[in-house]
């Protein structure tokens, strides 16, 4: 068979090369959206033919954390087809360009969840393939880990299904090794039986920034695994969709999921009662929702946007702070601090997340105690400047802490620094790509910093 690639200008160009943060457009030469097996092989002919390299998305959620693509083919997966639900071996077939949120609606109904994103928008796939983290990371580990098959299409136009058993270095490798291994057409998950959660968000005056990063910081050092949080400055915009108590200036929020392990819900109850309760002794919250409910809500939790829009910002991985630490970050970020950031906050990791797996992919872990994240959209007054300036005085401000690792998956632009694999890693991707694309058909699919040899990329 032969496939119509489509040109700029073309209605299936913009469908193909549609993208989350609008600050990132694609612009390949070429693009178009597969929803069969045969419909990749046929766009992968078509590359090889003209000698165009291969580009990958399935929602283009991470478009700006690669190279801009220009001179290359963009196959954009869509497969059709349902989330296949194996209650009994707990494990979810989810085709290439399903998001979360479908996910979840199709596991949920058996008292079983992914170790999903906080996004209902963001597509398994590319989720699972960059590492992973989930609300119940802690509990759980990197999501990559969870991956127990891949179903790929490689250059040279084979079907492959690798799992432990069959192919374990490329599925070792495809786990958080940065891309380049062919196009993914589906992936088998594990599950988890997770019916009931306390999830939700207290927010209070960022006046109190200080005091409360203290306090969390300090619960995070022995938080039980089931339980997963973060803590943020938020500066929200006066828009309808924002509380009203949200609007009068930056508020710090502590949002996250407290897992009933076993169906235990008062534990769960017990347990986010030790994290929030020395919070609220900090000051009046402004609004306080945490609740306990079904896990289908934890998608909501972290209130990510769902339409795209145009936004810049940057990621570090810190170690433990200490009061030094506490005292920068509310320095930079905090009231007063002149920060544009519309969000900037600090992810709790450990727990599962830190702890090696074996049989895990080639990103398995995350050798830190927080992740930071801070960005703003490109809208209004704020420019891009200004706000790349202030990321730069973060950045500089959180040296001290920060190991200059990163997670794949909050990387959102290719010209931050990224980290994610060791040197010993990055040779053994690099050994994998080799093998299953000498001809490097998919050399600009790789993720900055995963390959030894810069020069392919
Ligand atoms: C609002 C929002 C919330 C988020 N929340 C979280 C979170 O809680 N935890 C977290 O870890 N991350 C989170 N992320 C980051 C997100 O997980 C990554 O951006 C992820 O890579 C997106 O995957 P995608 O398939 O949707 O995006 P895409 O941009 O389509 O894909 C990302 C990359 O994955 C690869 N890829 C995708 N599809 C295929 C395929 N079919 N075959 C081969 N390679 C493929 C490609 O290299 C591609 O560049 C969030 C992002 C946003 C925008």
């Amino acid at each position: 068979m032969n496939i119509a690639v489509a040109v700029p200008g073309e209605p299936a160009y913009d469908e193909a090369t549609r993208v989350f943060n609008l600050a990132a457009p694609a612009r390949p030469t070429v693009a178009v959206t597969a929803r069969t097996v045969e419909e990749v092989r046929a766009a992968l002919r078509y590359a090889r033919s003209g000698g165009l390299p291969v580009r990958v998305h399935s929602t283009g959620h991470a478009a700006g954390s690669a190279a801009p693509m220009d001179e290359a083919l963009l196959i954009r997966t869509a497969f059709a087809g349902p989330v296949e639900v194996d209650a009994d071996e707990r494990v979810a077939r989810i085709p290439a360009g399903v998001r979360w949120g479908a996910v979840v609606a199709a596991t949920a109904p058996h008292g079983l969840v992914p170790p999903h994103g906080s996004a209902a928008t963001v597509g398994a796939v590319g989720y699972l393939l960059r590492g992973g983290i989930s609300f119940y990371g802690r509990a759980v580990g990197v999501a990559a880990n969870s991956v127990r098959a891949i179903e790929l299409v490689t250059a040279d136009g084979e079907f492959h299904r690798v799992s432990a058993d069959r192919d374990p270095d490329l599925f070792w490798a495809l786990r958080g090794g940065g891309g380049g291994f062919g196009v993914v057409t589906a992936i088998e998950v594990a599950l988890f039986p997770v019916t009931t959660v306390v999830t939700g968000t207290t927010f209070w005056p960022a006046a109190h920034a200080e005091a409360l990063l203290r306090t969390w910081q300090k619960w995070t050092l022995d938080a039980p695994n089931e339980a997963s949080t973060s803590l943020r400055v938020l500066n929200l915009p006066p828009v309808p969709e924002v509380p009203p108590q949200l609007r009068d200036g930056p508020v710090v929020g502590v949002d996250g999921v407290v897992l009933a392990a076993g169906g235990d819900v008062e534990r769960a109850r017990r347990q986010t009662e030790d994290l929030l309760a020395p919070l609220r002794s900090v000051a009046e919250p402004l609004i306080d929702d945490w609740q306990v409910t079904a896990a289908g809500a934890v998608l909501e939790t972290h209130m990510d946007p769902s339409d795209p829009l145009p936004y810049v910002g940057d990621h570090l991985l810190l170690r433990e702070l200490d009061d030094a630490g506490v005292t920068e970050f509310v320095r930079v970020l905090g009231e007063g601090s002149g920060s544009p950031l519309v969000m900037a906050g600090l992810r709790q990791l450990g727990g599962a997340l830190a702890d090696p797996d074996r049989a895990g992919g080639a990103f398995d872990r995350v050798a830190a105690h927080y992740a930071y994240s801070g960005s703003a959209a490109l809208a209004g007054p704020v420019t891009e400047e200004a706000i790349t300036a202030h990321c730069a005085v973060v950045r500089a401000a959180l040296g001290p802490w920060d190991t200059g690792r990163t997670v794949p998956t909050f990387v959102d632009s290719h010209r931050q620094p990224q980290g994610h694999l060791s040197e010993t890693d990055r040779a053994a991707v690099d050994r994998v790509r080799a093998r299953v694309d000498p001809g490097g058909l998919f050399r600009t699919d790789i993720a900055p910093d995963t390959a030894l040899d810069a020069t392919a990329l």
